[in-house]
């Protein structure tokens, strides 16, 4: 693990364990709606950058028909630690309608990203939009807006954490457990720069 990395809050045995039982979960519930001819394929719609490592192994323990629809949210440029308020790049794809939606982020914070992507794919009159997210943020003071994840892998603290696709400034995404830091900053050893203009 990094140095910067203070303590390891969750090891990757326990992401594993908890993410089968929230693919078991979601099969259960979800799976009698969709697949047959009216209700079509389950949309899967992973939130990047940050949800591409918790979808890539969620969706292995889903065994229903889906599809794939990544979208892209920023809400965290650069090198902040707080939410800016949240903009979808390029929408979201435009046929929903009727359909069984299920929304797939790293983390629930103050709730803007997840609530404006639900606003605007209701709008399409979707069969359903259900939200998963690997962790959730504990807010004393509740959330900027109010939403609520319909399954949520971890309840955490209110502290910023990286790893298993959640980053500081582009970085850390690739660090198989989740972690806090000990003062923001890059990885110690860096051998490559991140993309410029990452989204969260
Ligand atoms: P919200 O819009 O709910 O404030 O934040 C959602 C997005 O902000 C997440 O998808 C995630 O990318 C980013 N985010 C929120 N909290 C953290 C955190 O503790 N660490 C990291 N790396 N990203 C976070
Ligand atoms: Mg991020």
């Amino acid at each position: 693990m990094d140095e910067r990395v203070e303590s390891i809050l969750i090891p990757r045995t326990q992401i594993a364990a908890r993410i089968r039982e929230m693919g078991q979960q979601i099969t259960r519930e979800i799976g009698p709606l969709v697949g047959g001819p009216e209700a079509g394929p389950l949309v899967m719609m992973p939130v990047l950058t940050g949800a591409m490592v918790f979808a890539a192994d969620l969706i292995r323990h889903i065994p229903v028909q889906m599809t794939i629809e990544p979208v892209t949210v920023s809400s965290y440029p650069g090198k902040a630690t707080s939410s800016q308020g949240a903009s979808i790049e390029g929408g979201v794809p435009a046929d929903l309608g009727g359909k069984h939606v299920l929304v797939v982020d790293d983390i629930l914070d103050s709730g803007r990203t997840l609530g404006l992507l639900r606003r605007v794919i209701e709008a399409q009159r979707p069969a359903s939009v259900r939200i998963a997210v690997l962790l959730a943020k504990e807010k004393a003071e509740g959330r900027d807006e109010e939403v609520v994840a319909d399954y949520a892998g971890f309840e955490i603290e209110d502290n910023f954490v990286v790893g298993y696709g959640l980053d500081y400034d582009g970085y850390y995404r690739n660090l198989p457990d989740i972690g806090v830091l000990r003062d923001p900053g890059p990885p110690s050893s860096t051998p490559t720069s991140p993309a410029q203009g990452h989204a969260s």
